[in-house]
């Protein structure tokens, strides 16, 4: 698997240096996620297919990987949308559904489907069992870890539920969609799971201090925070609280938190 990585062109204070999509070259050309629809991006993937991808793959709705879909149908009519469906966010963009466990052809062998939720509930990881490598959207990023944003479709559980899986096949390369190809997938998956026990135990110590408020768990865990990245902090922390209490471990009411004994 030797992929064409074709930059998204949209850097920004959510994406970092931007968007990363793949071209798996050949007489059908795929390529994984859409970017935005930016002109240089549009002619980045007609350089390295003239007639454009048959099919393209998005990993999952949020915008700087959908986004682009409609301008790449634009330019090349031909080119299959496929997505795993998230009604609430696939607008009126003519997808074709993807499933756990499907297989899509490329001229570099197959991938398989990955239902790979938690970041979002739509998320997809792509597999190519043949070289153990995977494409993984926006569930590994080298250098930071992955955003869970808890009020609007994301779960800590089924984050962690996708990692496991993940970690099962035993990736020996990665693709992300933002940062470097990530050439030891296993570390990292490793090093996140170790990460968020370790944060698990930071919230569950708030608790038992009698910090009741996302608020107030925040503050206590996430300290020299820049203000502008508190929300992101707040809505991880609520994550873990999501995933407490779907344990049994905690109780939320009218946005206060208690341990559960
Ligand atoms: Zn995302």
């Amino acid at each position: 698997m030797k992929p064409t990585p074709l930059h998204a062109a949209n850097p920004g204070p959510y994406t970092g240096d931007g968007n990363w999509t793949y071209l798996i070259p050949g007489e059908r050309p795929v390529l994984i996620d859409a970017g935005v629809g930016n002109a240089a991006h549009l002619d980045a993937i007609g350089a390295a297919a003239p007639a454009g991808p048959a099919e393209v793959i998005v990993t999952h709705a949020h915008s700087d990987h959908a986004s682009g879909a409609p301008a790449i149908r634009g330019r090349w009519p031909a080119a299959g949308l496929t997505k795993m469906p998230w009604p609430e966010r696939d607008g009126d963009v003519p997808w074709q559904s993807l499933a756990d466990g499907d297989t899509v052809m490329t001229d570099s062998g197959s991938l398989e489907v990955l239902h790979t939720p938690g970041h979002s509930p739509d998320h997809i990881a792509l597999w190519h069992a043949e070289s153990r490598t995977v494409f993984v959207g926006d569930l590994l990023q080298l250098g930071t870890t992955v955003f869970i944003p808890a009020s609007s479709g994301g779960s800590l559980s089924e984050y962690l539920a996708s990692l496991e899986r993940l970690r099962q096949l035993s990736p020996v390369r990665a693709w992300p969609a933002h940062g470097p190809v990530i050439e030891d997938p296993m570390a990292l998956i490793h090093y996140y799971l170790d990460h968020r026990r370790l944060r698990e135990e930071q919230v569950l110590a708030a608790l038992a201090d009698g910090l009741a408020t996302v608020e107030a768990i925040t503050d206590r865990i996430y300290t020299n925070l820049a203000q502008a990245l508190l929300p992101m902090a707040r809505e991880s922390v609520l994550a873990h609280l999501v995933k407490l209490e779907g344990e049994s471990k905690a109780r939320g009411a009218e946005a206060l938190w208690v341990l559960r004994r």
